[in-house]
């Protein structure tokens, strides 16, 4: 939505005050005072002999006038190159008798911000900036109040340039697998360029035969719906960045995951038993010999003693054997 145009009076301009026409691209606003009221400047760019003009002026009352139209070259800056690419706006105040009214300032930010818009000029000189001839004007207009009032309705009127929104299509994503697997073609296939919003833009970077092999880490999930798996090389560090090293990949319907084939089990050789070692016989151990118990004297009772004594004796005595 562009800055509504305010309400403007054509008031006109004597045509001996200005050149029809231009001969460069407009790309300012000269900020003027009137040193008066707006009715004082209808009439001067209106006097055959007064040999200056502006383009717009914005009077105390907050009338807008227009002099002259913006494809002609106003006389109001004192330098001709500047007159070439300006548009003048004379604002009315600076008089002890006109102030600078929150009126005239009202309407001048609404007609600024009009211009600025249709224009983008971003140089806003007061014409004592610019002028070769010795001049004061704008005095003490407030030119950046003017300019952030024009601001404001320009960004009240989302006129600022954006940028084109992205176009409405989904992105393609990219996934990395869990585990880095070993896979074989299942028929004759390629690995494609993924960078591609059509069908027909993908492009073969090689071919690969039936039964060739590849390790895959991630998978490209495009925005057109396929997934095309994707090798170290290719994936790079694309699951965190958004943008694989190489946007090839491989259609995941393309591959199989590689099974090493089941090898006949190899019946193991028979091993001889393995003998266990010969233990040497366990000898018994070599008892030491039971030595016969030393049997004690026996102890015979006195009277048994006695009558074997006695009975010596008397035999010795029978037989005559003395002591
Ligand atoms: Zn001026």
């Amino acid at each position: 939505m562009a800055v509504p145009k305010p309400a403007i009076r054509w008031v006109g301009a004597s045509a001996n005050n200005y050149t029809k026409g231009r001969t460069a691209r407009i790309d300012r606003i000269t900020f003027h005072h009137i040193v008066g009221t707006g009715a004082s400047c209808e009439a001067t760019f209106n006097n055959p002999s007064r040999g200056a003009s502006a383009t717009y002026s914005v009077g105390e009352d907050g009338l807008i006038r227009q002099h002259i139209s913006e494809k002609d070259t106003p006389w109001s800056d004192g330098n001709w190159e500047s007159n070439q690419r300006t548009i003048s706006i004379e604002h009315a105040g600076g008089h002890p008798n006109v102030p600078y009214t929150s009126a005239m300032y009202k309407s001048a930010g609404k007609l600024h911000a009009w211009i600025i818009d249709r224009y983008g000029m971003t140089y806003f000189p007061k014409h004592r900036e610019v002028s070769r001839s010795p001049t004061v004007c704008s005095g003490g207009l407030d030119r950046e109040r003017i300019l952030a009032d024009a601001r404001a309705i320009i960004k009240a009127n989302n006129t600022v340039p954006q940028p084109p929104p992205p176009p409405n299509t989904p992105s393609t994503r990219y996934v990395r697998h869990t585990v880095p697997k070993e896979y074989v073609f299942n028929k004759n296939a390629n690995l494609w360029n993924l960078t591609t919003t059509t069908w027909a833009g993908f492009k073969a970077v090689k071919p690969f035969k039936l039964g060739e092999h590849i390790d895959i880490v991630g998978e490209a999930r495009h925005q057109l719906g396929g997934i095309y798996y994707m090798t170290a090389y290719s994936f790079g560090d694309a699951d965190k960045t958004g943008k694989p090293k190489a946007n090839n990949g491989v259609n995941a319907k393309d591959l199989n995951i590689w099974v090493a084939p089941v090898e006949p089990p190899v019946e193991p050789p028979v091993e001889p038993p393995i003998e266990p070692p010969v233990e040497p016989p366990v000898e018994p151990p070599v008892e030491p010999p039971v030595e016969p118990p030393i049997e004690p004297e026996p102890e015979y009772p006195n009277w048994f003693i006695r009558f074997w004594k006695e009975l010596i004796a008397t035999i010795e005595r029978m037989l005559g054997i003395n002591k």
